[in-house]
């Protein structure tokens, strides 16, 4: 495995690849890298020849007041989780090397979807996503880049920027992974004191018992109101609580698939998940 910190360096590291048309498979991270990101690496490593992963913290997509400066980065770690699963060149980059040379001029914006969700409570977030990837899928110039749906707003972002500007890559979602007991695996857990973890797990329960909820009828709207109530009670600000088709686009009643929101802090630990859940398996469960 190589670790490239430069754009000529991964260049020159990816030549005898592209050269032999070998497929090349690309996971984009922030590092501090857990079993989510790892998932992600082998995804890669099932269908492509060689792997790339990035770990770069990207400054533009951090808001004022959030946690750029105390975002862990712990590279000699994530090296060795990288060797493990066979990841063949590692690209991390400095803030300079990315976008120290000239200065950007360039903004990318994907309207309507971003609107809403993570986009509403981090303004800029997601420009500052669409701008970081589309430089390393010019950089890279991957035939797959893997996605987790444990951020599905980005996820829905990325498809939409690489269909829109007709990036030549395929991106590839992959399931969210949890701890044990239910938590979805992210880099901020890490901030949780252990009171906090131990409350963390509350959100994926209420999300399996809204599941539960919509699949006996009861009213999407109640369903919502009642994760925001019980994540209170336990010691959570809501951010939101929120339900969409799984395109992004509006829902009100669970009459079809739906997938569901849940933002919350607890302290000063921001933390996301998601459910989706099927129309037909939930009312084929309920009849019977
Ligand atoms: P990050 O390092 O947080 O920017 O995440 C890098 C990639 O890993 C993104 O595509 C995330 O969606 C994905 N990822 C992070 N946590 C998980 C998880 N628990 N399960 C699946 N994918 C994840």
């Amino acid at each position: 495995m190589k670790t490239e910190t430069t754009i000529q360096g991964l260049t020159a590291s990816l030549a005898p690849a592209r050269t032999a048309k070998k497929l090349i498979g690309f996971v984009p991270t922030m590092g501090n890298l857990h079993e989510g990101h790892l998932t992600l690496v082998r995804a890669a490593k099932k269908i492509c020849d060689v792997v790339v992963v990035s770990i770069f913290v990207n400054p533009i997509q951090f808001g004022a007041g959030e946690d750029f400066d105390s975002y862990p980065r712990t590279l000699e770690q994530d090296s060795r989780l990288l060797a493990d699963v066979g990841c063949d060149i590692i690209f991390a980059p400095s803030v300079e090397q990315m976008y120290g040379k000239h200065p950007r001029l360039t903004n990318i914006r994907v309207s309507q979807i971003t609107n809403d969700l993570c986009g509403e409570s981090r303004p800029g977030h997601f420009d500052g996503v669409a701008v970081v990837v589309t430089k390393l899928f010019n950089i890279v110039q991957p035939d797959y880049a893997f996605f987790g749906q444990k951020d599905y707003q980005q996820l829905a972002v990325i498809r939409q920027l690489v269909q829109d500007l007709n990036i030549p890559l395929e991106v590839i979602g992959v399931p969210i992974v949890r701890a044990a007991d239910g938590l979805a695996l992210s880099s901020r857990n890490g901030y949780l004191s252990e009171e906090e973890r131990i409350a963390a797990p509350t959100i994926y329960q209420l999300l399996k018992q809204a599941e539960v909820a919509l699949g006996e009828g009861q009213a999407l709207s109640q369903v919502l109101a009642n994760i925001s109530i019980e994540l209170t009670q336990v010691g959570f600000v809501v951010d939101y609580v929120e339900a969409r088709q799984p395109n992004l686009q509006p829902i009100e009643q669970f009459d079809r698939d739906v997938v569901l929101f849940v933002a919350a802090k607890l302290g000063s630990t921001r933390l996301i998940d998601n459910l989706q859940i099927n129309f037909k398996t939930s009312v084929h469960d309920k009849n019977r």
